[in-house]
């Protein structure tokens, strides 16, 4: 059974994603291309794609990196939120709210809406045209007609993905990159097409204009401005999809700390925090690049001398359970 509508919003969330393996091809070779050549609207974009030269996957991820990642602005934000408004804006739980109304949640770190979670969705929602128009037919053209387009596909692409991804796709068109930009005409003319078929008005398509560089708002950074609020937890820690914020243990000494260029802004950190002592701040710049969150002093056991845990984490269990005597000692020497 085939499903180009569906298939090529999948092949669009993969190349979006970190590089999958079969970008690493030839252009010709992709599936994404094979797609494209079975879909009539888009053959214009055959020949660049077809163009694309075969390339280790490293450099494709260098590629990747040198649009779609940096500190704080790359050159090109694959996240609604962050190309219409800022980074983890309304947009961002605007459509995961969407996503749980159908019964799905996003895996993996990104944002709900990056464009691959979109694109994804947008996939769900053609596979599941299938089930309601497609009958015995086992086959589903692409020119199916504005009628047969699920009514919460053309609402999600009217409000959200038809809103940035045809900007998107033109702003990368003229990258000059010899991948993404092929890929970025690519993704133009097919929103724009699937827009026309739900019977989008090309004005409410892409509407929004392209955020350049140097207008967009910078968002801010991982605080702690009260710091005793902090207990150590280590809960941000574990959450952080991009491994910025760190524990560091020296035998005085526990701090929680933030690599700053490894921070996306994606506020994960913030909205895990239940002592609300970490919250987005406006950025300040580090010399070092490492920002000391949270430090505090390590308790020593009154057995032995040796460290335990930090005078934070220490803290916040007396408050739960008092200070009875064993707290002092470390496991060794409660044994004893
Ligand atoms: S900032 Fe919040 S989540 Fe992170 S370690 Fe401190 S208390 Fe825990
Ligand atoms: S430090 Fe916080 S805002 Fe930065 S990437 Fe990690 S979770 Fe996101």
């Amino acid at each position: 059974m085939q499903n180009l509508r569906a298939d090529l919003y999948h092949s669009l969330a993969e190349a979006f994603a970190d590089p999958p393996q079969w970008l690493a091809l030839a252009g010709d070779e992709w599936h994404l291309y094979e797609i494209a050549s079975d879909t009539q609207c888009l053959t214009r974009c055959l020949d660049a794609i077809a163009n694309i030269p075969a390339e280790p996957l490293a450099a494709r991820l260098a590629r990747y990196n040198s649009l779609f990642v940096g500190t704080g602005c790359p050159r090109f934000w694959l996240y609604e939120s962050a190309y219409l408004n800022r980074l983890f804006g309304p947009e961002t739980f605007a459509v995961a709210k969407i996503y749980r109304a159908a019964g799905l949640e996003t895996v993996g770190a990104e944002l709900p809406d990056h464009i691959s979670n979109e694109l994804a969705f947008l996939e769900h929602l053609a596979r599941s045209a299938e089930t309601r128009f497609l009958g015995e037919s086992g086959f589903l053209p692409f020119g199916i007609g504005q009628d047969e387009i699920l009514s919460e596909e053309k609402k999600f692409i009217e409000d959200h993905a038809g809103r940035w991804l045809p900007n998107l796709g033109r702003a990368l068109a003229g990258s000059g990159d010899e991948v993404y930009a092929p890929i970025g005409q690519l993704l133009a003319h097919w929103m724009e097409e699937i827009a026309r078929q739900c019977g989008i008005q090309k004005a409410e398509c892409g509407r929004t204009p392209i955020v350049h560089h140097s207008s967009f708002h910078i968002p801010n950074l991982p605080n702690i401005a009260q710091s005793d609020r902090c207990t150590l937890c280590g809960f941000c820690v574990q959450v952080c999809p991009t491994r910025a914020l760190l524990i560091r243990e020296t035998q005085n000494e526990t701090a929680l700390v933030l690599k700053e260029a490894a921070c996306i802004r994606c506020g994960k950190c913030e909205r895990i925090c239940e002592s609300q002592a970490l919250t987005m701040s406006p950025a300040f710049n580090s010399s070092s690049g490492v920002i000391p969150l949270r430090q505090s002093s390590r308790v020593e056991c009154r057995g032995c001398g040796e460290p335990m845990v930090s005078q934070a984490e220490f803290d916040f269990v007396t408050t739960q359970i008092g200070h009875p005597t064993w707290l002092d000692y470390c496991l060794e020497c409660r044994s004893v």
